[in-house]
């Protein structure tokens, strides 16, 4: 799993290409895998690192949508429950389900919720996490130690999924790559390559890594850009109408002494009319999220004052413990990929979140829209959109049963290193390599420093945040702890990749400025 390797791969098969996949989120690396593993030739390219947008930035629910329930979006509720079911399958090294509890204060909530979720229930069928029930005062508060109970009248319980969201794009990635595919971060597409009836026929792309420009030929070129699809969709045709746009989501992280415990709440109604979840997760409590209306994209969104103070707000109205800003170990925005459809006005809230997929005239095929859990069906379905358009031979879909590149069905007997499920092992031995690779990378944390090298040598990261953010989620869980580590992560990485002194001290500054948008003091 080297940079390197596949770049020559990439010059290697150039005027061979059936699919060539823009965007390394959940989307295109769920395309990439369905057209390799049906056996297609496939290349696929990120800007950025794997992940780095959107898909690493979710509230990490593999679920059905208790909101688009009560949306009344029921086909979406059923889709998704099907997908939840195959991601915990898949990768049940990194997905995982979790009780879910509603906490009730009015009267009505109790059986209105309960029905609501035996309906959740139902549609997931045999797929089903386990059963919803009505929870006593004090069974509530013993899932939920922490639950205000002034004025606390009873529970609903529910189960849905969670997952590590960058951890299992990671795992994704090398499943691709082990189906055939070839997989380049830090390559952008700048523009197309047309022939003379304007169709597409390929990507010119740019190394973000060397300046290095590279012709990129292939049957069909598929948009897989989440928030960006329109900006592709104009190097293609600078006059397409735009189909997107976007709300941003921000969650604040706290210690788990907020939400000790294994089970999450869930409010469906918070006084202006969102959800809000409070979640266990990575020994921390994630609280979120807003749905704040964007009409810009960067890379790296930043939360508004108010959207901390209505999470903080909202967190005290249902936690005994009040937090305060001082108590925000991390916060992180994520910008939602929203097809605009027939909805008019900025209320993104009521925007749908099924998929879109549309094919221009010169024949690129957008998908957009949807979720992280609905990944691989967005995947079997704009795939069997490229196999028409580009005239490929048909193949059936494999990945409703394809294991993901680390499945292991106990992999919790690994302690520490379980996230890394069947690799857990090889982690371990290479751990042993030399006597500084077992230390901890910091004292509060249990990554250890040999970590960084096992990312390096396995999962393609090239920098210091592509560790401590997305290999590892030390950035999000404790940005502080993060900018402290970053001096290590910068000279054990310099090593293993062969850069001096002044690519160590570039990265410490530009990481050390980032980590800033994810602190508030
Ligand atoms: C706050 C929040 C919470 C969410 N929570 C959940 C949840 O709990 N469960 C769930 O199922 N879903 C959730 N979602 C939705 C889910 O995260 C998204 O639907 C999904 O991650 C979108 O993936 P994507 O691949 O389409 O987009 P992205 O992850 O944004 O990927 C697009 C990629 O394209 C790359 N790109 C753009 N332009 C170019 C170019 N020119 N060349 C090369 N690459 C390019 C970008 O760098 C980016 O990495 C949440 C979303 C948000 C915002």
């Amino acid at each position: 799993m080297n940079r390197e390797r596949m770049i020559s791969n990439l010059k290697l098969n150039n005027e061979n290409w059936d699919i060539a996949v823009i965007g390394g989120g959940a989307t295109g690396v769920g395309t990439a895998i369905e057209a390799a593993s049906r056996g297609y030739k496939v290349v696929l390219i990120e800007q950025s690192d794997f992940g780095k947008a959107t898909s690493s930035r979710s509230t990490k629910l593999a679920h059905g949508g208790v909101r688009y329930l009560q949306q009344g979006n029921i086909s979406l509720v059923l889709e998704a429950l099907k997908e939840r079911g195959i991601m915990r399958r898949n990768a049940p090294h990194l997905v995982h389900d979790l009780p879910f509890i509603v906490p009730v204060y009015d009267w009505w909530e109790g059986p209105f919720y309960g029905v609501g979720l035996k309906i959740y229930d139902m549609l997931a069928g045999k797929e089903g996490f386990g059963g919803s029930r009505i929870l006593s005062k004090e069974e509530t508060i013993k899932l939920i130690p922490t639950v205000e109970t002034e004025g606390l009248k009873r529970g609903v319980i529910y189960y849905d999924g969670q997952f590590d969201d960058a951890r299992l794009l990671i795992n994704m990635m090398q499943t691709a790559v082990e189906q055939g595919a070839t997989m380049i971060n830090y390559m952008r597409a700048v523009s197309f390559i047309k022939n003379n009836d304007d169709e597409i026929t390929g990507i010119a792309a740019r190394d973000m890594e060397t300046g290095n420009d590279h012709i990129i030929n292939a049957k069909a070129v598929i948009n897989a850009t989440g928030v960006f699809t329109d900006f592709v969709r104009k190097m293609d045709n600078m006059f397409t109408d735009e189909i997107m746009t976007s709300s941003q989501g921000v969650h604040i992280v706290l210690d788990n002494s907020f939400l000790p415990g294994d089970s999450a709440i869930m409010v469906p109604h918070t006084d202006d009319g969102r959800v809000l979840f409070a979640v266990p997760w990575h020994n921390s409590t994630l609280i979120g999220t807003t749905d704040t209306f964007i009409d810009h994209y960067p890379l790296e969104p930043v939360a508004f004052d108010d959207e901390i103070e209505f999470l903080l707000k909202h967190a005290a109205k249902y936690l005994t413990k009040d937090p305060t800003r001082k108590d925000v170990k991390s916060v992180f925005v994520g910008l939602r990929p929203l097809v605009k459809g027939n909805t008019n006005g900025n209320d993104t809230a009521a925007i749908s979140r099924d998929h879109t997929i549309t094919i221009s005239r010169s024949g690129l095929i957008s998908i957009a829209g949807g979720k992280w859990t609905t990944y691989r069906k967005m995947g079997e379905d704009v795939i069997d959109q490229a196999i028409m358009l580009a005239n490929l031979p048909h193949r059936d879909s494999v990945t409703s049963t394809l294991q993901i590149h680390g499945y292991h069905s106990n992999s919790q007997k690994y302690n520490e290193l379980s996230k890394y499920g069947s690799d857990a092992l090889k982690v371990s031995e290479l751990l042993k390599e030399k006597a500084i690779y077992s230390d901890l990378l910091h004292p509060n944390h249990g990554i250890k420093i040999g970590e960084i090298v096992w990312a390096i040598r396995n999962e393609m990261a090239r920098n210091i945040e592509d560790f401590l953010s997305r290999r590892t989620r030390l950035l999000i869980v404790d940005a502080k702890a993060s900018v402290e580590s970053a001096p290590v992560v910068a000279k054990i990485m310099a090593k293993e990749l062969g850069h001096g002194r002044r690519w160590q001290n570039n990265q410490v500054q530009q990481f050390t400025q980032l980590a800033k948008n994810y602190m508030l003091f």
